[in-house]
């Protein structure tokens, strides 16, 4: 099913994010992942690429296997970093022969330390990427967007000028970075909106199992944590089941409080883990407070 579809019909939706395995151990890991997950009926799930376009071979199998095996609807994410505009096509026609329907096309993230270089004859920016899907292919196009902007950027207004870019130039929806603060999604969407961003943005949550994790992703994609947050976790330290519980609580009444503003849907970041995840979507479903009829005053699209 295209995403466009599903989010015109199925509103609101829960999607999950696995990576490609890199060994024996993590594909058994992620099998039961997804063993348990899929009685949760996702609209989605969507697949990693490695870092520079480390796994493309994993990432494209990995699609197939689920898309076709398990009957799961795949966005298939792809990067254009170290790839020319001849590699890139490949891998979309590969894409399109496994009868994948729907990418996440982003730029990708050069190594620590080093500073973005298109490869010659690539992309510089995901926009460009876009644009050549729109132009020549048939997907449903997914790109990404940050609340607390994209780490490289100036300003937000400067991040929200180029994702008004990755509109215009044909993505069909958007899935953001993971943030612990709804007020920034919320402040995002309404900038982006008054930028003339009309595309549904899908807010991605990262349930914390792991506080130390956590801390190096936020370091590395410039999300913040609020310092209630982090002073529970902090007086948490040491105590593994103790951190999880908080942070599928935390994360429970995040994705509640987005349902509640009418978000069309809650992407979760899973690190090919499902209990968090299982229990956070578990109890929404069991839950009607977030039903649109309990919605307060915001409206988001
Ligand atoms: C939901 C989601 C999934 C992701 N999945 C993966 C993955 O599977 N694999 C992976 O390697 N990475 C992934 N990433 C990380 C992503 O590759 C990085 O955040 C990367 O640094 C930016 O990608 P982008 O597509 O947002 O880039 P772009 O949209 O190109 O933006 C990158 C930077 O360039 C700026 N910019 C854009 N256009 C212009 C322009 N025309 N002129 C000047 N500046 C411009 C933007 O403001 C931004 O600062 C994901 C991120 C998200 C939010």
């Amino acid at each position: 099913m295209r995403i466009s579809d599903a989010l015109a019909t199925q509103r609101p939706f829960f999607s999950f994010e696995f990576f490609p395995p890199k060994d024996e151990e993590g594909s058994r890991r992620l099998v039961e992942t997804i063993e348990a997950l899929q009685p949760l009926r996702p609209a989605f799930v969507s697949i990693t690429y490695g870092a520079g376009g480390s796994t493309r071979a994993r990432t494209l199998a990995l699609a197939k296997e689920i898309g076709q095996h398990i009957g799961l609807t795949v966005v298939a994410h792809v990067t254009c970093i170290g790839a020319d505009r001849t590699q890139l096509r490949e891998l979309f026609d590969d894409l399109a022969r496994a009868g994948i329907e729907n990418v996440l096309a982003l730029r990708g993230d050069p190594p620590a330390g080093a500073r973005f270089e298109p490869a010659p004859g690539g992309f510089a920016h995901a926009a460009e990427l876009i644009g050549m899907l729109r132009r020549n292919y048939g997907f449903c196009i997914g790109a990404a967007c940050y609340p607390e902007k994209h780490p490289e950027a100036a300003t937000l207004d400067e991040d929200l000028r180029n994702l008004k870019r990755k509109a215009d130039a044909g993505a069909d929806f958007l899935i953001s970075q993971l943030f612990f603060d709804n007020e920034h999604f919320f402040e995002f969407d309404r900038r982006a909106r008054a930028a003339g961003i009309e595309l549904p943005i899908l807010p991605g949550l990262m349930p914390i199992t792991n506080f130390a994790q956590i801390q190096r992703f936020v370091a590395m994609c410039g999300a913040s944590i609020p310092p209630k947050l982090r002073v529970e976790m902090e007086a948490r330290k040491g105590d593994v089941k103790a951190v999880e519980d908080l942070g599928v609580a935390y994360a429970s009444m995040q994705a509640l409080g987005l349902l509640q503003a009418g978000v069309p849907g809650i992407h979760f970041y899973t690190l090919n883990r499902s209990p968090a995840t299982r229990a956070i979507v578990s109890s929404l479903l069991a839950a009607s407070a977030w039903r649109p009829v309990f919605a307060p005053n915001i409206t988001i699209r």
